[in-house]
């Protein structure tokens, strides 16, 4: 996604809104950018005109007629078009005239309060123009008459599009963005979830397989922070179609983790915990991206007591031995139970992935944790000595001790990053400590 101003189609069905999104893309689509899509989850483009570029969007149709079961999922991701956007396209078929549908439209789009213009679709020839004087009466905004079929008119409309957009789109301003990748075993809850999240339909759920097609990544505000959700078609999309062990095939995983800066790990608290959840933790290690352990369908548990979290928290604690660092939160996407702490959680691990301690800060710890331990001799005859206590980066955070020899040994690694933790936290980040050793210059003068 981007920051271009985004404007949308809205309209009920076959009024030419997807004939129209075709025309206007197939001829000024930008190669910077394509969002893919299908008919019914929203499709997005980018599109240049006279030296600007904006996003255009198109809804999925606020018509139930022509797909009962999806009808209110259509409705939301319209309403949601609307919202996102700060110009809408009203399409409208204009051999029609103003059908009862069409003042159903004009209410929800009026209710929004978003800068609008009147599309009449339809127009392949100027004879037909003679109903369009009908929808002025909706009082929406500027009336165009176009042809998607022809492409008449559709200049004029792209021009006026412009004129109507601010500079940046307002709906996105800039401020600190968390990437967030989601992953687990089928099943688990990883779309309810999102879904939950967002408090919209922005994806259409269903039993059904083969539901959400497009590869998209979902933004959410919160407590002034841009969370970004990778790739949430692909969480369905994967646990529903490839069989579950390949589903968490390491490749596909890391592809996951790649880019995310923190990872919710999803599992649902109702069954036992699996191999393939434990071998998902050693990837997550390896990759050094934050993470929150998530036990899911916490509504399912019954008979609780006020004992019920804490054993829990014991038995994923034990199971997630190397994951020490990682906060588990218990959730339920139906009750929404704990959601939103999620994007708590992970705005406050973020801040640790970033926290950069003072030289003098590690410095006396140093000298404290020496005092309590000292690494143990190697195979060799002298003593390991630590110089120093290096901070090298952030995002995970990355120490070095710097030593007389390399080979600090794992333990006393281990020991240099608990004493860490519990001197700054750095709750659910991973952190990087090596040694090395310290290259002595002008030895043999
Ligand atoms: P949507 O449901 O609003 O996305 O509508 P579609 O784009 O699928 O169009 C519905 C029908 O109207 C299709 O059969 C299109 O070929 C037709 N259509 C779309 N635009 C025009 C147009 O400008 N002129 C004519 N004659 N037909 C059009
Ligand atoms: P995914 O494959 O990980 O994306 O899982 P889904 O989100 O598709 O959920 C799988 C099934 O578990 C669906 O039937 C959901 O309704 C159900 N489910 C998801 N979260 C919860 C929860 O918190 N509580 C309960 N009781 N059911 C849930």
């Amino acid at each position: 996604m981007n920051n271009l101003p985004r404007v949308a189609l809205i309209g009920r069905a076959n009024v030419g809104k997807s004939t129209l999104f075709n025309r206007l893309t197939e001829s000024h689509e930008a190669i910077v950018s394509s969002i893919p899509g299908t008919t019914r989850d929203r499709q997005m483009k980018t599109l240049a005109w006279r030296d600007r570029q904006f996003t255009l969007i198109d809804s999925g149709g606020l018509d139930p007629v022509h797909d009962e079961e999806f009808a209110e999922d259509i409705i939301n991701q319209a309403l949601t078009a609307i919202h996102q956007s700060d110009l809408i396209l009203f399409v409208l078929n204009g051999r029609d005239g103003a059908m009862p549908q069409d003042k159903i439209v004009a209410d929800v789009i009026r209710k929004s309060r978003k800068p609008c213009l009147i599309v009449v679709n339809k127009i392949d020839h100027p004879g037909l123009a003679l109903q369009a004087g009908e929808f002025a009466g909706f009082g929406l905004g500027d009336i165009f008459l176009i042809s998607a079929k022809n492409g008449s008119g559709t200049g004029d409309l792209l021009d006026a599009v412009l004129k109507r957009l601010p500079k940046q789109s307002q709906a996105k301003p800039t401020m600190p963005q968390i990437k967030i990748a989601i992953i687990g075993k089928p099943n688990t809850g990883k779309s309810s979830i999102i879904n939950a999240l967002l408090g919209e339909e922005r994806m259409v759920t269903s039993a059904k397989a083969f539901t959400t097609r497009t590869s998209q990544d979902i933004q959410i505000q919160f407590h002034n922070t841009l969370f970004t959700i990778a790739d949430t078609a692909g969480v369905r999309r994967k646990a529903k179609i490839f069989d579950p062990l390949e589903k968490l095939s390491s490749r596909q995983s890391l592809d996951r983790l790649k880019n995310a800066d923190i990872v919710w790990l999803v599992t649902d608290a109702s069954e036992p915990l699996s191999n393939q959840e434990a071998d998902l933790s050693r990837l997550i290690v390896e990759s050094g991206v934050g993470l929150i352990i998530i036990g899911n369908k916490w509504d399912l548990i019954g008979d609780k007591t006020d004992k019920t979290l804490a054993k829990f928290q014991d038995y994923y604690q034990r199971f997630f031995a190397y994951l020490t660092f990682a906060p588990i939160v218990f959730t339920s996407a139906v009750t929404k139970q704990r959601v939103r702490d999620l994007l708590a959680m992970s705005a406050k691990i973020q801040v640790e992935r970033f926290r950069e301690i003072t030289e003098n800060a590690l410095d006396k710890f140093l000298k404290v944790i020496l005092s309590r331990q000292r690494p143990l001799k190697g195979r060799g005859t002298r003593y390991p000595y630590i110089y120093k206590l290096k901070q090298l980066s952030v995002n995970p955070p990355h120490f070095q001790l710097v030593t007389n020899y390399a080979d600090i040994n794992s333990s006393y690694l281990k020991f240099v990053e608990k004493q860490l933790r519990l001197k700054f936290g750095f709750i659910g980040t991973p952190l990087k400590i090596e040694s090395k050793k310290l290259m002595l210059k002008g030895k043999n003068n």
